[in-house]
């Protein structure tokens, strides 16, 4: 079985590029020439140098001992929260613009939902000198305020979008629009695996520096360089993906991906793409879509702002079709519970969407010797409103 994707840009019968006559050259352009600039020495000379020096990598892999005794086996965090502006989300951002860059680019265009990926993406601007125009849903501008400081702070251009219910869909839309009337100069920042091909495998190479790291640092740890368990949660997939990335073809290593239950799969307020979505067309991709019978796309729900796409990455979508990948659906009190028992038991305050792989533990058995790493994908600064009014209630 090959669960990475195929010349065509597919995995399985998921992703593809279903796109408008009017990008087709330029994602042609991409497609044609990422491969090649990501493995060129200069590329990766650069790239690495940042990972280290800018964003201060290698993360930690550590051993949360009070948490291992807690599930009854040993739990390693890969620490994505403590990259520079707080989440894994640079990991791709600083490599899209060095590509970005190469290729001529000299516009750059993000589309953001809480404001992370934004964040991520204006900086990179503000450090290569370049322009910068993020589209983020107004529902979302006003309730991520603090990250919109920080990119117009940075020197991003930040534009409200007005359209459909004002959030992630429709700022990926008008991100999408801007594309169309400029797309030789324009770069467009995609946050995610998700997007047409090849977005979903550049981002996903982007991220497997995590991967490749946990072997590193598993095997001087434990003396073999992979786990038995790998857990990460899931928006659109690019922490998962990271994570996963270099044990796909181990089929020793289980695979368990979170996404977000909201209050319940079966209250219509919910986010589990995986579980309740049906095969759709979403930003140019094949893939499973919240959507209703006539195939309109069905707002998500999660109060974790990052875990709330109706679509999933198309490699998620056929590594849980082929059962390459268990996946649990981890509702918001699930999610608040495990936030506020690593912060005590760690000294580890994690963003709500990494909350959400840590409620997934308790729905697994393991055996004491097991091996489990599971990826913190971000830091909790950000979520502190929401977990000091869930003490309230
Ligand atoms: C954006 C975000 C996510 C969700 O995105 P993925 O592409 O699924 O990783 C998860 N955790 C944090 C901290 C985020 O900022």
């Amino acid at each position: 079985m090959n669960y990475q994707v195929n010349e065509n840009g597919f995995y399985g019968t998921f992703g593809g590029a279903y796109i408008p006559e009017i990008l087709h050259g330029c994602v042609e352009n991409l497609r044609n020439n990422y491969l090649q600039i990501m493995d060129s020495e200069d590329f990766k000379q650069e790239y690495d140098q940042l990972l280290q020096d800018y964003v201060g990598r290698p993360s930690p892999l550590y051993l949360a001992q009070r948490l291992s005794e807690q599930c009854g086996c040993n739990i390693y965090l890969k620490r994505e929260d403590l990259n520079h502006t707080g989440a894994h989300k640079i990991n791709n951002t600083i490599g899209q613009i060095l590509l970005a860059r190469r290729m001529g680019k000299r516009r750059i265009i993000a589309e953001t939902g809480a404001g992370q990926h934004g964040v991520a993406t204006a900086t990179v601007c503000a450090l290569m000198n370049m322009e910068c125009i993020v589209y983020m849903g107004k529902t979302d501008v006003e309730r991520q305020h603090v990250n919109v400081q920080k990119m117009q702070m940075l020197g991003a251009t930040v534009r409200p979008v007005t359209s459909g219910n004002m959030t992630l869909k429709d700022a990926t839309n008008e991100a999408i629009r801007d594309w169309c009337c400029h797309p030789s100069d324009t770069f467009y920042i995609i946050g995610s695996t998700v997007g047409p091909h090849p977005y979903p495998d550049m981002v996903a190479r982007m991220q497997s520096v995590i991967s490749r790291e946990i072997k590193k640092q598993l095997a001087e740890k434990i003396g073999r360089d992979y786990p038995d368990y790998l857990l990460a949660c899931v928006g659109g997939g690019s922490n998962a993906a990271g994570t996963i990335y270099h044990y796909l073809d181990n089929d020793k290593v289980k695979i368990v991906l979170a996404e977000a239950g909201g209050k319940g799969i079966d209250t219509g307020m919910s986010a589990a793409t995986i579980q309740l979505g049906k095969l759709g067309v979403i930003h140019g991709s094949k893939t499973l879509v919240m959507q209703n019978e006539d195939g309109q796309i069905e707002e998500p729900y999660s109060i974790s702002a990052g875990l709330d796409y109706p679509g999933i990455g198309p490699m998620h979508a056929n590594l849980a079709a082929t059962k390459r990948a268990a996946v649990l659906a981890i509702n918001d009190d699930e999610a608040l519970e495990a936030a506020f028992n690593l912060t005590r038991i760690e000294g580890i305050i994690p963003a709500l969407e990494s909350a959400h792989a840590l409620g997934a533990l308790k729905k697994l058995k393991f055996s004491p010797t097991d091996v489990v790493v599971l990826t913190v994908s971000g830091r909790g600064d950000k979520d502190m409103d929401t977990y000091i009014n869930s003490i309230k209630k």
